[in-house]
């Protein structure tokens, strides 16, 4: 197209070409028809390309908005602990994320694009691509905005320090803090056997650590109230230490400082098990009280 705007300039404005300029009108005439072709060529397509990259482009906006949940946190607080979508199934859905492992092994961070288990002995390991999660949630993090983090006492802080900035109440929020911590208290769930028993039983002897003087990154998610028994309302934190040594649930913590940034999140999507037990169980009760306990700070639960 810049053939015809280079044209214009050389044409005189009666269209004729200057006496002398031998032998340019060719080549010229020859590059307006080729931009004529291009536009016989692209009034063709264009009707037809148009809509088809609208529709690429909005996809591509799609999945970067789009946030994944495997499972239903009723079905976890039920026992449904058996992992139904592979860690290579998952990271294909994004590279920010957290959950857990086949059978409640332990606490899953995702964590630029890469997974991380943090095991109930307290070690770190890298999750390999076959691993099988039962719950979930992942999304491509790309930041909408950054806030600096103050000194912060508690996690309830944090989470009301989060609350007075972040008004997407009803959406999805991804949030990923770097940051130093006087002291974080983690939790790990050790391999579950059958009969697997209900998460809440579970999380009363769940193995507990506090460490101090770290630094390394909170991985977050924000989910709306009305999605109760379906994910974990309000603030799910996992955290990882810059060394990938430390890893877990948080359950309590104590910011120094850091740097907080987030990526709000409308399109939501479920994967569903398809299992017999899956089916069998019935999710319609109201177990908002047990997951609370679940999640909750160090103390409320024992
Ligand atoms: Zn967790």
């Amino acid at each position: 197209m810049r053939k015809g705007i280079d044209l214009q300039r050389k044409t005189p404005s009666d269209g004729r070409w200057p006496a002398g300029a031998v032998g340019r009108p060719a080549a010229v005439r020859m590059s307006v028809s080729l931009s004529g072709m291009a536009f016989v060529w692209l009034g063709l397509w264009l009707p037809l390309a148009w809509p088809v990259a609208l529709a690429a482009e909005q996809a591509d906006a799609d999945r970067a908005d789009r946030i994944t949940q495997v499972s239903l946190i009723n079905a976890l607080m039920l026992g449904e602990y058996d992992g139904f979508v592979s860690l290579k199934d998952l990271l294909g859905s994004g590279d920010f994320g957290l959950g857990t492992l086949d059978r409640l092994d332990g606490e899953l961070i995702v964590l630029d694009g890469a997974a991380y288990q943090a095991r109930s002995s307290g070690e770190v390991v890298a999750v390999p691509p076959t691993a099988t999660t039962p719950f979930a949630t992942i999304t491509p993090f790309e930041a909408d905005g950054t806030i600096p983090c103050p000194k912060l006492a508690s996690l309830e802080d944090l989470d009301q320090f989060l609350d007075e900035r972040l008004p997407e109440r009803n959406n999805f929020v991804a949030i990923r803090i770097e940051a130093g911590v006087a002291s974080i208290t983690l939790r790990s769930v050790p391999a579950q056997e059958r009969p697997f028993k209900p998460l809440q039983v579970i999380a009363r002897s769940q193995p507990i650590w506090t460490h101090r003087g770290i630094r390394g990154s909170f991985v977050g998610i924000r989910s709306p109230q009305w999605a109760r028994d379906i994910t974990v309302p309000g603030y799910h934190w996992h955290f990882l230490s810059a060394d990938r040594r430390i890893g877990g649930h948080v359950l309590e913590c104590q910011i120094q400082e850091g740097t907080i940034r987030f990526d709000v999140c409308g399109d939501w999507t479920v994967k569903l098990d398809r299992s017999a037990a899956f089916n069998d169980k019935d999710l319609s009760g109201d177990l908002r009280e047990q997951v609370k306990q679940v999640e909750s700070p160090r103390g409320e639960f024992e």
